[in-house]
């Protein structure tokens, strides 16, 4: 089970027309409606499951320029303003705290990676410097563990997924967007030659616009319209703690675990060495795409063959306008989580940072994140067909830029400025 979040009264009634459908309520979703309705632009916002059912509640909250593609970083930046100004701007508490973001290398290959990294951003002026192993236990008191060293940057923070979430949803109806929950988008309705609507489980709404922001659904729903998004699953296990003294407020990244503080007290956990890649018919038709990747992070996947794969053999990957689709199948995607790698990820923490000895688990979940094969997201126009726009493929790292991400997408659905270059995302990139 995912992480709750608090209860959001969203609209019984499934509108006839809007200026712009959204499909899908994750925190990209939530925050291009925020973006589009502060300007005046009506927007429904249709989602199968629940608000940030999926990707957008299960995530670790981490906010961070570090170790971001130098191409990302703009977006980044945007987002740190963008969340400093979140609580005055949706009048809650999103639980932002720019408490910094530190890895930390076990031998020198992969200190020279954060070396290298920090190389290749020098010209962004970031506050990202190297630290010694001493600087590590002066920052983070009580460790046992043999750092070479790490990098650390005072700008990066942590954001309260759930939280965030409600708060964004709740602002964006205040300021008049619909948010319809459990209702599938099943087709898009084009006329002329462009996008006129979207026809759901309960109806069809006539809209001039859609922005799917569909997270790891996205690549099914654009393969019914016979356009091909080379996204690919990947899971991932999380725990948190009760709540408990810890040695820090910095969010911690080791090879082979992670923590940072929650808002209730305790810890979220992670053992960052580690993504299950439970195999699809996806893994099969796109591998050859992701070889440079699985190359470079060989040891990072546990990848392995099972259940998952005849479960998703059994959806559908075309149907038509008039048919049940996968997305009423599968209304929140749920998996199970990995005890092996959360109880690697203790142990291993607990090794570093005796003080965790004391953790106790309050709760464990696993979401599966949507990568593209230069894990960067898309947000951009879909030129096959005009009047849809893409915002998806986040690829394990949009909840820290959602502000700025959405602020983009909404940018580009009403023709405004876009906040910051929208090159490194163009859709066609992938083609
Ligand atoms: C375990 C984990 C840890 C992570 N840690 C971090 C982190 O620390 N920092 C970070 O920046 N990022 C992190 N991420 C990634 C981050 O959570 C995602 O990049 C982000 O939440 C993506 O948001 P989204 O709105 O695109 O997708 P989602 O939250 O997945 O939302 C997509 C929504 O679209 C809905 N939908 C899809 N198709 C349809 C349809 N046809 N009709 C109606 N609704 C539809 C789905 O039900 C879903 O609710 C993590 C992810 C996971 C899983």
């Amino acid at each position: 089970m995912s992480p709750s979040i608090d209860p959001v009264q969203t609209s019984p009634q499934l509108p006839a027309a809007t200026s712009v459908v959204i499909i899908g309520a994750g925190i990209i979703g939530l925050t291009a409606a925020l973006t589009l309705a502060e300007r005046g632009i009506p927007v429904v916002v249709v989602e199968k499951g629940r608000i940030a059912g999926e990707q957008s509640s299960r995530n670790l909250g981490w906010v961070r320029k570090t170790s971001r593609h130098a191409d990302d970083i703009p977006l980044a930046l945007a987002a740190d303003r963008l969340w400093a100004q979140m609580p005055e701007r949706v009048g809650a508490d999103v639980g932002y705290r720019q408490a910094g973001i530190m890895f930390i290398a076990r031998n020198e290959a992969q200190m020279n990676m954060h070396a290298n990294w920090l190389k290749s951003v020098e010209h962004l002026n970031l506050d990202t410097r190297l630290l010694s192993s001493r600087e590590i236990a002066a920052k983070v008191p009580g460790g046992q563990g043999n750092w070479v060293g790490g990098i650390f940057t005072q700008s990066d923070a942590r954001a309260e997924p759930t939280q965030a979430s409600s708060a964004i949803a709740k602002a964006a109806m205040a300021k008049g967007v619909v948010i319809v929950e459990n209702c599938a988008v099943r087709t898009l309705v084009t006329s002329a030659g462009k996008v006129s609507g979207v026809l759901t489980e309960r109806g069809e709404i006539r809209c001039d616009q859609v922005l799917l922001a569909g997270g790891l659904w996205s690549r099914r729903f654009l393969g019914n319209h016979g356009v091909d998004l080379p996204t690919l699953p990947l899971t991932c296990s999380v725990l948190r703690t009760e709540p408990m003294e810890g040695p820090t407020e910095i969010a911690v990244g080791a090879p082979d675990f992670s923590f940072r503080k929650h808002k209730d007290g305790g810890f979220i956990i992670t053992q960052r060495g580690k993504l299950d890649a439970f195999l699809t018919l996806d893994h099969l038709l796109l591998g050859r795409r992701y070889l440079p990747q699985l190359k470079a992070q060989r040891d990072f996947l546990k990848i392995s063959l099972g259940k998952y794969f005849l479960d998703d053999l059994s959806l559908a990957r075309r149907w038509k306008a008039g048919a049940v689709s996968p997305f009423e199948k599968v209304r929140v995607q749920d998996p199970a989580a990995n005890q092996t790698l959360n109880d690697d990820a203790l142990r291993n923490l607990r090794a570093a940072w005796p003080v965790f000895e004391q953790a106790r688990i309050a709760q464990a979940w696993a979401g599966t994140i949507d990568v593209t094969p230069d894990s960067n997201p898309v947000i951009g126009r879909v030129a096959a067909i005009p009047g849809l726009t893409l915002a998806t493929g986040f690829s394990g790292h949009g909840f820290g830029t959602s502000p700025a991400a959405g602020h983009l997408a909404a940018d580009l659905v009403s023709g405004d400025t876009p906040i910051i270059d929208p090159a490194p995302y163009r859709f066609e990139r992938l083609a």
